[in-house]
């Protein structure tokens, strides 16, 4: 085994074989002095989990699926990789919250992420967050555990990113004291933001997922074609950043090189510029407050030659309207506009119902459900699972 260096930091990736997992490994391999990996988890890719294990021999691997862990226990056994082997959402918390663990990378995929999240939270640990949505879901609860435990919270969302490395130290106590009046967060639009409307029923979850510029997951893609994924961030950067929603403006900008801006009180706007690479504000986020190299390519001015704005349409994006909404409403409408999210975006890639049913599906589910306090963790899982529910019961009535 090799001798770990004691000023090395030991991380957590939650969800390594996804697309912010791997690229997280990326950067992590560039600065093999400065990092050692303790735990990789994945949800059923044991294949990937296994080629991530012999490559960065872990103390820790977990496999949620506990029916396939038997078959990877083997391959690691027989690998001579000492790797040891935990299932379940236990093994997720147990991992995020080890005492030779000081960064956790929360990059789980919707609801799922958010109790290994939490526990990470609970355990104090330096956050890095892209698991989105369990911010979207419990907020309040969740900024309060961070407070509690004096744990580190950096945003990983490219746009929230961008915006804190805008943010002066010391905003936790409100963008108005350090002189911020507005965020602004930038939307590429997705693939379909010139689609013309009556096409859009027709879109499939290829398509959806064929993003202009970013490579992610498919989840994130579907939402960022409907554009709830900025809709998402609106919520997310509420919480992350202390502020009101009508702080927060949207604006698209196809090509996805400014990355999000901050708005001060002297006419001030600093912006955060670079390739669309999510090793970017993974490595920021790694080193903060130091910098890293994150094998990004520089930014060429003179290739991107141009940048464009523009306002999003809400007839087009009916999933940002929703978002806003359920923002207004406040607690757990925005934990049930996620869950039914979820239902909706997972029927559209089994190719169960239509693009422009998402809304739809979301729309009736809030519609439904009444918004209640989301001050316990009980009440915001209550919410996440009714609201699944009534999202299941209104999908037969789309399909076709
Ligand atoms: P992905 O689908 O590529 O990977 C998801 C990871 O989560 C995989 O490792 C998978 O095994 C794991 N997972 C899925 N379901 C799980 C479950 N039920 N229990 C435990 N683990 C589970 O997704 P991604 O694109 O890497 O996105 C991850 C998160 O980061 C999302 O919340 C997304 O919104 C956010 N994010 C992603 C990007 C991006 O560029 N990909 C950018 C910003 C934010
Ligand atoms: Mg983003």
């Amino acid at each position: 085994m090799d001798i770990i260096n004691s000023d090395s930091r030991g991380i957590t990736i939650l969800g390594s074989t996804g697309s912010i997992g791997v690229n997280t490994l990326d950067v992590i391999k560039r600065h093999s002095e400065r990092f050692h990996v303790v735990a990789l988890t994945a949800h059923r890719d044991s294949k990937r989990l296994f080629q991530q294990c012999v490559e960065f021999q872990p103390a820790f691997a977990v496999l949620v699926d506990a029916e396939k862990a038997p078959g990877l226990q083997q391959r690691l056994e027989a690998s001579g990789c000492g790797t040891q082997l935990l299932t379940g959402v236990e093994g997720l918390e147990r991992v995020a919250a080890l005492a030779e663990v000081d960064y956790v990378m929360a990059a789980i995929v919707g609801a799922a992420g958010l109790l290994p999240t939490l526990a990470a939270v609970r355990a104090g640990k330096r956050i890095l967050l892209a698991n989105k949505e369990a911010l979207v879901m419990s907020g309040q609860l969740f900024m309060k555990e961070v407070h509690d435990h004096g744990a580190q919270l950096l945003p990983i969302d490219s746009e929230h990113n961008a915006v804190y490395q805008c943010l002066p130290v010391g905003f936790e106590r409100g963008l108005s004291k350090v002189g911020v009046e507005r965020i602004v967060l930038t939307a590429s639009g997705g693939p379909f933001r010139d689609t013309p409307l009556e096409a859009l029923r027709e879109v499939t979850p290829e398509q959806a997922c064929a993003h202009p510029n970013w490579v992610m997951g498919r989840k994130i893609s579907v939402d960022s074609a409907t554009m709830m994924n900025k809709g998402l961030e609106v919520i997310e950067a509420c919480w992350l950043f202390n502020t009101q929603p009508d702080q927060v403006d949207v604006v698209l900008h196809p090509q996805s090189v400014i990355h999000s801006l901050a708005v001060y009180a002297d006419g001030s706007v600093l912006a955060q510029l670079g390739n669309p690479d999510m090793r970017t504000p993974i490595a920021h986020a790694l080193a903060w407050p130091e910098r890293l190299s994150s094998g990004v390519k520089p930014l060429d001015l003179i290739k991107v030659a141009r940048l464009d704005f523009d306002a999003p349409d809400l007839d087009r994006f009916p999933c940002l309207r929703l978002a806003r909404e359920a923002l207004e409403a406040g607690g757990t409408a925005t934990a049930i506009l996620n869950a039914a999210n979820e239902v909706a975006v997972a029927s559209f890639l089994q190719k169960r119902i239509a693009f422009m049913d998402i809304p739809i599906v979301i729309d009736s589910t809030l519609e439904s459900l009444d918004s209640r306090p989301a001050d316990s963790l009980d009440v915001v899982l209550e919410a996440d699972r009714l609201a699944r529910q009534i999202a299941h019961q209104t999908l037969p009535r789309l399909a076709s």
